[in-house]
């Protein structure tokens, strides 16, 4: 069937989508930790909110969840974070990625405590004053923290968008255009709980109903105006640019342990991947096998780790030997809770291999 034109969805039509979506979130919305309830007539804490967006980029609910908890059990409040120190909470980031992130979190948190008395702005053109907040965070905490008529565009609501509308565009030259009409839906320009419901709404429908694989049409609140159901093929949108294969790189992960159980761990540069964190000592991820170590000792083979980031896949060859060295020795407990995950994968293959340097391969996902 034929696509119906962006044009033949009346402005009547988004209004009662609008309202239809809303009728539904009333009912059907998530229960989520950091998430006051549709109808509700408490205001969500902008912290809370905040804290939950920036951790929710890139990562899925049930993965955010425990660091959520984690995060505002220790730190309570904005002005908490602001106090931590940055090795706490760059450890307390860890396995959650994009590490300049947590960096951002933080200074954003000082500059809150800082200079607005612990209190976020309400406004987006304020909210994006703040450190590492951008165009999508000071919309969502605009929304759905402050009650403001905000466009707020993630994953999701683009998805729906373009089902909605039937969009020919491909992702990502179709983005621009989809948050052009993810705008049609906000309507009205005064604060109100509406504001904070509706991207919730949108991102609840997009996350349960229509999701990315076999949208479940047959029980959705908006299907009436979905221009998508009426080609036949929903899950065709949006559609997507093949993208190119990742670059594999390779490396050497050095395991140090001392005679007390400790790790030799090392503080990575501010800049670059990973900046900042605790990390192994590696060598450089384009190595070629006989790079020399950090330290000259006996060092054995103990496999190799497999580890996908966004813009390249590693492997690394992971070598183990016991001794001294000018390191941050640290208990194998510590080290394995708070490294990156792909450190944190390189050390359980070492200590592994310690035990039993035989062991072969891990092929692990990210
Ligand atoms: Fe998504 Fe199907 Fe609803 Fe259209 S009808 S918005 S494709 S779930």
């Amino acid at each position: 069937m034929v696509a119906v034109p962006i044009a033949d969805i009346s402005q009547q039509t988004v209004a009662r989508i609008r309202s239809a979506l809303l009728d539904w979130y009333g009912q059907n919305a998530r229960t989520l930790v950091w998430r006051t309830p549709p109808g509700s007539k408490a205001r969500p804490d902008p912290y809370r909110v905040w804290l939950s967006e920036v951790m929710l980029q890139q990562t899925t609910t049930p993965h955010a969840t425990p660091y959520f908890q984690a995060f505002t059990t220790r730190w309570p409040t904005v002005n908490d974070l602001a106090a931590a120190p940055d090795s706490d909470v760059m450890a307390a980031w860890a396995g959650l990625g994009y590490y300049a992130r947590a960096r951002n979190l933080l200074a954003c948190a000082r500059a809150v405590a800082r200079d607005h008395g612990g209190a976020f702005p309400g406004t987006e053109a304020d909210l994006l004053k703040l450190p590492g907040v951008g165009a999508y965070t000071a919309a969502a905490v605009a929304a759905i923290a402050f009650g403001r008529p905000a466009n707020v565009v993630d994953g999701n609501v683009e998805r729906v968008m373009a089902r909605l509308f039937a969009v020919e565009t491909p992702l990502p030259a179709a983005r621009p255009r989809l948050k052009a009409l993810a705008t049609r839906f906000v309507i009205g320009d005064q604060p109100g709980a509406e504001h904070a419901d509706w991207p919730q709404a949108l991102m609840d429908l997009g996350a349960t109903v229509c999701r990315p694989k076999s949208p479940l049409c047959d029980r959705c609140p908006v299907a009436f105006g979905c221009a998508a159901l009426t080609t036949g093929d929903s899950g065709r949108y949006p559609l997507k640019v093949k993208k190119g294969e990742r670059p594999h790189r390779h490396g050497i992960a050095w395991v140090l342990r001392d005679g007390e159980g400790r790790v030799g761990l090392v503080r990575r540069p501010d800049k670059g991947l990973l900046g900042g964190m605790l990390g192994l000592p590696t060598s450089d991820w384009n190595a070629v096998p006989d790079v020399t170590p950090p330290v000259s000792l006996d060092w054995h083979d103990a496999g190799t780790v497999e580890h996908v980031f966004t813009h390249f896949s590693l492997t690394l060859v992971v070598h183990v030997a016991t001794g001294e060295g000018d390191f941050l020795w640290t208990p194998e407990a510590d080290a394995m809770a708070g490294l990156p995950t792909v450190f944190r994968k390189a050390l359980e293959r070492g200590l592994g291999g310690w035990i039993s340097p035989s062991r072969t391969t891990a092929a692990e996902a990210m």
